[in-house]
């Protein structure tokens, strides 16, 4: 009884690490020669970290990441919008975690060859498609290869293979118009450290956070996103969706945002690395599984990055697939029963981060009523709407405070496969 995995990327190697930690045997496919530490920052919300703890990893998260304990929004004449405490500062039993993606991988990827042992991930095995068989599906390599085992589970992120061949139509991501280009420069930290800020507005916003503790003078690696509207009509470097970047392409419009408590121009100046990357998403699918082959992750839900969630999402996704395959053992009943628990959740938070109406939403919301500029923002918008808007997107996206304080694990201790 065998799951195949297509992809080793943040959902694929979790999901290895679950099925390892309840017993079922598994193989990922991954398509780059070697696992290497790929991206820039990533944040993982409590509701992803307990999971992440759950899996024995508590030790080795810590010493990658951060553990953000402010969260704020900010006009981009620099003043304060909305300020909330993260992780256990806000009350919850556990975390939030800001890292860099590439070791967060990497520590997942040495976590699983410890546990399972190398010969469960094969690099440089593109998936190209699947086939149903007798007894469960195949998977389908480029080199030619056919695989076969009783589910496959598509992991291979937003330019999945396996979700071309369900929704066939389907055509590239839908890009919004905004490029974002990412980057991190050695700085010191802003607002006490370990807070993460989004300044600006939907045309023009940047957003920032440690992913190092700070060393001996005090400097720490700081993440951060400038973010440029343009018309989605225009022919702004579409084919390029991941390439390195010249700041000089985006720098003057941040040249005014230097502000008492942190100078964007010089932080931008100072990159060591920036990539340019276009806000892109996909329209939900009505179906992930297809018998004996699902998806997860981006595979699944990609969305725009403005929640801090999509890593965390593909997390959950990895821990729920565990836990149905623990009520039904590993049939596509199992693969079934995930879809059905994960799928509205991830259409709903997908649309709400499309429609504006994510945590960001008041960033927009003060430019139009003041342009940014105020005294006291309780007269632009009453602190208990701003309170109300943050409370309402992380009970959407599963990170509501008591809720999951609450509730029980999504994989009992000890748990494991009969
Ligand atoms: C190189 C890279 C850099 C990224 N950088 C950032 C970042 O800086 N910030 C951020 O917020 N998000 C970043 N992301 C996206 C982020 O990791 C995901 O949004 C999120 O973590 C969900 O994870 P996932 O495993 O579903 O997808 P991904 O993390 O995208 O992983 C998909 C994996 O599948 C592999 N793959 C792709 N096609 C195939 C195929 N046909 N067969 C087999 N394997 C395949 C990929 O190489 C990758 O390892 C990056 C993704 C990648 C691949």
């Amino acid at each position: 009884m065998t799951i195949l995995i297509a992809g080793g990327g943040i959902a694929g190697l979790t999901l290895g690490l679950t099925l390892h930690q309840i017993g079922v045997p598994f193989h990922i496919y991954e398509s780059t020669p070697e696992i290497r530490p790929m991206g820039v920052g990533i944040n993982l919300q409590p509701n992803a970290v307990r999971e992440l703890l759950d899996l024995g990893l508590a030790n080795a998260l810590d010493s990658i990441g951060v553990k953000t304990r402010q969260y704020g929004f900010y006009s981009k004449l620099g003043k304060t919008i909305w300020e909330e405490p993260r992780g256990t500062w806000a009350g919850y039993a556990w975390p939030q975690y800001s890292v860099h993606r590439g070791a967060f991988q990497m520590m997942l990827y040495h976590a699983l060859i410890d546990r399972a042992g190398p010969d469960c991930l094969s690099t440089g095995a593109r998936a190209k498609g699947f086939e149903s068989t007798d007894k469960g599906a195949a998977l389908l390599l480029t080199d030619g290869r056919r695989i076969e085992g009783d589910l496959i589970v598509a992991a291979d992120g937003i330019h999945s293979a396996l979700r071309a061949q369900i929704a066939p139509n389907e055509g590239p991501p839908i890009w919004n118009g905004r490029i974002l280009w990412r980057g991190t420069t050695r700085a010191k930290a802003f607002l006490g450290g370990a807070a993460m800020v989004m300044i600006g507005h939907d045309q023009l916003r940047l957003v920032a956070y440690p992913i190092s503790e700070p060393d001996e003078n005090d400097n720490v690696t700081l993440n951060w996103i400038a973010e440029k509207r343009f018309d989605p009509s225009s022919a702004w470097k579409r084919e390029d969706w991941n390439r390195a970047a010249d700041i000089n392409d985006f720098l003057p419009e941040f040249s005014n945002w230097k502000f008492n408590w942190i100078d964007v121009p010089a932080l931008i100046k100072g990159a060591e690395v920036v990539y340019e990357y276009p806000m892109v998403d996909r329209d939900p699918l009505d179906r992930w599984t297809h018998g004996n082959v699902t998806l997860m992750g981006d595979a699944a839900h990609p969305t725009y990055p403005v929640g801090s969630n999509g890593a965390g999402q593909a997390i959950i996704d990895a821990r729920i697939i565990g836990a149905r395959l623990l009520d039904h053992g590993i049939t596509a009943a199992a693969l079934q029963a995930f879809e059905d628990e994960v799928r509205p959740i991830a259409t709903r938070v997908g649309r709400a981060n499309r429609a504006g109406d994510g945590p960001d939403g008041v960033l927009q919301q003060v430019e139009d009523l003041c342009g940014g500029d105020f005294e006291d923002i309780n007269s632009v918008i009453p602190l208990d709407d701003l309170a109300a808007h943050a409370a309402k997107y992380k009970s959407l996206a599963g990170f509501s405070i008591e809720e999951l304080n609450a509730k029980p694990p999504i994989i009992a201790k000890g748990a494991k496969i009969t």
